[in-house]
């Protein structure tokens, strides 16, 4: 492992500063943290707020990132109180917490880590512990006292594993006490601790124990991780990608029984390489490389093999009864190991490795997918490594059920903002580049939703996935290109939206464009386009999601953008108002067939929608202020002047309605049309 430490960056920086730097830079190296993991400290002199002398103890507080952690995430406690907890013998875990926290100095601070007692009570100034993927490849092993004499000799010491609190702590400095001449301590199946007088010799160490693992793996391993005797053959990239997408909302359906995930897709080759080796199967059983993922890996994840000849139907019960099974099983080790007053976390897999296919893993939202995700693949990582030089080992059964159920890991849940309306949500915007449709994907993203934004523009379209990501941090859209209007592109377009997420709650049916002319001088082509778009592209769209609804089993919600030409056509605006007519009639008629189903179909009439629409291009201006008869200039003040409320209409209060029906707060009505129009003067039917 290369060292990451730059002397000119970290020259002048002290104390507080330090740490963080020294944090940052093991963050940023996934093969020793990962989301969360590790935690980091310091030992320091300062005043408190009486300018006394004390000593300080700087730690991470619990949950935040190492990758990411700004000084205020760290936590400042006294640290001779802390250490005075030396002298005893034992402390529950309520106790501890109680403790650390009238050690903190500042009431601001977030809550130490659990880690805190391992830190303070070992002497040495600066302390990094990380949950290195070699180090642990060499403790999840059958005898990995013996691998870790072989390679770290008298330099380390290993704890046998406990989990942590203060008894860990306490075994931790007792070791250093015996051993005061050790480097580090590695906690068996659990991680690394080092440390160091200073910030960079106590991270030089963390990679130099790596580095020894790795080395150690590399010519130990070497021959002896054997390429499986009959790997499975992989199905052609798209052939795998269409029963993938097939899969994926039937799989959704079945874990979302209790409340709906997102998933994350992952095909790529070592992903492949390790679910289709013969023996993935017994080896993902075992359980996970470090106690620490199993908040959000679970303790196993559900292989999943499906039958060669598979179809829709066998994939169906194929998968049901996986996950039914995986559901019993998890009910069974919860019954066996709980103690009373527990109350069982959700019983559904969190990874799903399916040969042949690739590895779905699942989450609240995009981010919790892909955490659970990365923490995978370097599980498959370890489990190769520790299978290539001895046997791999997790921990025993009921020790996996204390960590899971362990309160002071499961308060890191707590830490977690409330969810948003549209949270577990997944939604396909149509015409997400226009003007009307960037507002209802932006609003969607905001409120929680993971959404694919299809348009026949992929160039505006992507341009706004990249905006969105950036403000929210996360990949919560994706861009896809799609004609609308183009059947087998439509097709391909859902096949790809599916695997995006995993599946389909809300389709905004949304692009449309407007030819205008007077009926007389209207040319076919100008009708057959808008009909094409407006009416045969919103009854293709319709058309898919209504079968993902289906194979999903979870309901849908379809919101169509028409317009209040649907229900009183405009002069000159013959196939624009007639296919609007035409998708508002296919609505409701979706709104009857859908409702056996769950799903909820509702229409939304915007009128006079100016900002940022392609409708009102100057072109169409031009056309309308002659089906109007004024001039071209007036045409917007025409538009709103016709509104009884004097109220211009924005792409937001489209979208606002879009999310009312999206969302459950509208969960019984369908067939609904919603004119959002500022108050029409002519009183058309609404
Ligand atoms: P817009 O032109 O700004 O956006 C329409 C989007 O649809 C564009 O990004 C375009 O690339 C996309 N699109 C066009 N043809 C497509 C196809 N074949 N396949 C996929 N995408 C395609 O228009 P807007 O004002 O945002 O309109 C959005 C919807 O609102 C339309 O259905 C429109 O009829 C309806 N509407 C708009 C108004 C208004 O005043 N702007 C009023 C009533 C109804």
């Amino acid at each position: 492992m290369q060292s990451r430490w730059c002397d000119e960056k970290a020259a002048h920086l002290e104390g507080l500063e330090a740490l963080v730097y020294a944090t940052r830079t093991i963050g940023q190296e996934p093969q020793l943290v990962l989301w969360g993991g590790g935690n980091s400290s310091a030992k320091v002199e300062t005043a408190d707020h009486c300018g006394r002398d004390i000593r300080v103890l700087w730690i991470k507080g619990s949950g935040s990132d190492m990758r990411t952690i700004t000084p205020s995430q760290f936590t400042p406690l006294r640290l001779d109180d802390l250490q005075l907890l030396m002298q005893r013998e034992a402390m529950s875990d309520e106790e501890m917490v109680a403790y650390l926290g009238r050690c903190v100095l500042d009431p601001h601070a977030p809550k130490p880590s659990i880690e805190t007692l391992l830190h303070a009570f070992l002497p040495a100034p600066h302390v990094y512990h990380t949950h290195a993927d070699s180090v642990c490849a060499l403790t999840d092993t059958s005898d990995s006292a013996k691998l870790i004499r072989t390679v770290y000799g008298d330099d380390v010491v290993l704890i046998p594993y406990v989990r942590p609190g203060f008894r860990l702590a306490k075994l931790v400095a007792e070791a250093y006490r015996r051993r005061p001449d050790t480097d580090a301590a590695i906690l068996d199946k659990h991680g690394l601790v080092a440390w160091g007088d200073t910030p960079k010799e106590a991270y030089l160490r963390t990679i130099e124990i790596v580095s020894r693992a790795e080395r150690f793996i590399r010519r130990a391993g070497a021959g002896r991780d054997r390429r499986p005797d009959s790997p499975l053959v992989t199905p052609a990239p798209a052939e795998r990608r269409c029963l993938a997408a097939l899969l994926a909302p039937i799989l959704r359906g079945a874990l979302s029984r209790d409340r709906r995930v997102v998933l994350n897709f992952d095909d790529s080759r070592s992903v492949l390489e390790f679910v289709n080796d013969p023996r993935a199967q017994t080896l993902s059983q075992v359980g996970p490389f470090t106690p620490d993922h199993l908040l959000h890996t679970k303790a196993k994840p559900l292989f999943l093999r499906l039958s060669p000849s598979w179809d829709q139907e066998s994939l169906r019960q194929i998968v049901g009864q996986a996950v039914e099974r995986y559901r019993r099983d998890y009910v069974r080790h919860f019954e066996r190991y709980r103690s009373p007053g527990l109350t069982m976390l959700d019983p559904h897999p969190r990874v799903i490795l399916v040969p042949g296919v690739g590895m779905f893993t699942t989450g609240k939202d995009r981010r919790a997918a892909r955490i659970t995700h990365d923490l995978y693949r370097h599980t498959m990582r370890v489990i190769r490594e520790a299978s290539a030089i001895d046997t791999y080992r997790s921990l025993s059964p009921k020790d996996l059920h204390e960590f899971e159920y362990w309160p002071l890991e499961n308060f890191k849940l707590t830490l977690l903002p409330p969810e948003k309306q549209l949270s577990r949500r997944i939604a396909l915007v149509t015409g997400a580049a226009g003007g009307i449709g960037r507002a209802i994907a932006g609003l969607l993203v905001r409120e929680g939703a993971s959404v694919i934004l299809a348009d026949l523009d992929r160039d505006r379209a992507r341009t706004l996935s990249e905006e969105l990501n950036a403000q929210s941090g996360e990949e919560n859209t994706v861009a896809i290109a799609m004609d609308v209007t183009r059947e087998a592109g439509v097709v391909e377009g859902f096949s790809k939206a599916v695997l995006a997420y995993g599946g389909l709650d809300i389709l905004v049916s949304n692009a449309g464009i407007a030819r205008s002319a007077p009926v007389d001088r209207l040319t076919l082509k100008d009708w057959n386009e808008t009909l094409a778009v407006n009416a045969t592209g919103h009854f293709l769209v319709c058309r898919e999601a209504m079968q993902v609804f289906k194979r999903q089993g979870l309901g849908g919600n379809i919101v169509v953008v028409a317009s209040k030409n649907a229900l009183a056509p405009g002069k000159h605006f013959g196939p624009y108002s007639a296919s609007k007519a035409a998708q508002v009639q296919l609505a409701r008629i979706l709104a009857l067939e859908g409702a056996e189903y769950g799903v909820r179909v509702n229409v939304v009439n915007p009128d006079a929608v100016f900002e940022g629409s392609g409708l009102w291009s100057a072109e169409l201006r031009r056309a309308r202020a002659t089906a109007y008869g004024i001039p071209v200039e007036s045409i917007e003040a025409y538009c709103v002047s016709r509104s009884l409320l004097k109220v211009k209409v924005l792409p937001q209060d489209v979208a606002e309605a879009v999310l009312f029906l999206a969302s459950d707060r509208s969960a019984k009505t369908t067939g609904a049309i919603l004119p959002v129009d500022g108050g029409v003067k002519e009183a058309f039917p609404r």
